[in-house]
């Protein structure tokens, strides 16, 4: 249930949501070429909050240089500032959460570039959509299965980019899954370790440690994932970075992910097979708990990680 706002900005206007054209040769389009971010604003008593919003532009900027991408706002403030700009013409909800949606896209030959696949000499351009969504603020549960898909490794994508191609395998890991009436597949490494959700980051909690696998894997090292290591390590939780196998999973006290879209999930069952006694489970609570006050509270420890959107 997303509702898209009435505008987006695209290539450096503000205009009606459903308008913009870009033509069938986009680069983007064909290779996959584009790069995009998942942000967040959350609704709270005292206004929305963009959460965490310097980094997910600064993350986005790091893989637009990767992808030789030079024709658009490059600091992260101007990002910054088109965004709240839009949020606020757009006027969502109150109560409602948005997600926000940059889209950096390669996009025609420059004069004098040959038709083929080339980072250099093709243009970019920049879009942001926006959504209204119902605030999710508890772990929902959610039954995974161990995908056929292997994450690809950092050799072969970039893992801490997140480019619009690359999702080509969450789409068909995800695909798989729901066909087989589950919600989310987790994907395993080349060396059968797991790496990550389709869109998320995995934690299992065992004798009341937490662990995840390490950053420098083939994962996405999400900023919800960040956030929730900074914030259980400040609580006094144990947390450990190390390699994690499928029978870590099976065998754990409580398995959850995180990312911005879900915030803390529960995963209460891999396979088929319940993890621990199929519940969601007390930690798990604790840790969306800590996420979602950290995220909403503008007078915490924590403030500088959000951005204050003034009531429409
Ligand atoms: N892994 C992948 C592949 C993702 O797409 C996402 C969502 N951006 C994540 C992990 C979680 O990242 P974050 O917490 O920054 O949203």
């Amino acid at each position: 249930t997303l509702g898209l706002g009435a505008w987006a900005y695209d290539r450096g206007d503000f205009v009606p949501a459903a308008s913009p054209r870009l033509p069938l040769s986009t680069q983007g389009l064909h290779y996959g070429t584009a790069v995009f971010e998942g942000i967040r604003a959350y609704a709270a008593p005292n206004g929305r909050h963009l959460f965490r919003v310097h980094e997910h532009y600064a993350r986005m900027l790091r893989a637009c240089r990767m992808l030789r991408m030079t024709g658009m706002p490059q600091s992260v403030d101007e990002l910054v500032d088109i965004t709240v700009e839009l949020i606020r013409r757009n006027a969502h909800d109150d109560r409602l959460d948005v997600y926000v949606r940059p889209l950096a896209h390669k996009l025609s030959l420059l004069p004098g570039t040959p038709l083929g696949v080339s980072l250099a000499g093709v243009s970019d351009g920049l879009s942001i959509a926006t959504y209204g969504f119902p605030p999710n603020r508890s772990p929902r549960p959610t039954r995974c299965v161990i995908s056929s898909w292997r994450r690809p490794a950092r050799d072969t994508l970039p893992a801490q980019a997140k480019i619009a191609g690359g999702y080509a395998t969450s789409a068909l890991a995800s695909d798989e899954a729901r066909s087989a009436g589950f919600d989310d597949a987790i994907l395993l490494d080349r060396a059968g370790n797991v790496a990550e959700a389709t869109t998320a980051n995995v934690f299992v909690v065992a004798n009341g440690v937490l662990r995840t696998p390490p950053a420098t894997g083939d994962l996405l090292a999400g900023i919800t994932r960040d956030t929730v290591i900074t914030l259980c390590q400040e609580a006094g939780m144990a947390v450990l970075e190390r390699p994690l196998s499928p029978m870590d999973l099976r065998t754990a006290d409580e398995v959850f992910l995180t990312s911005t879209g879900k915030g803390v999930a529960s995963v209460t069952s891999l396979s088929g097979k319940d993890i621990a006694d199929g519940e969601v489970g007390p930690v798990t609570i604790r840790v969306a708990e800590l996420y979602n006050t950290a995220a909403t509270t503008s007078d915490g420890a924590r403030r500088r990680w959000l951005t204050h959107l003034a009531p429409e």
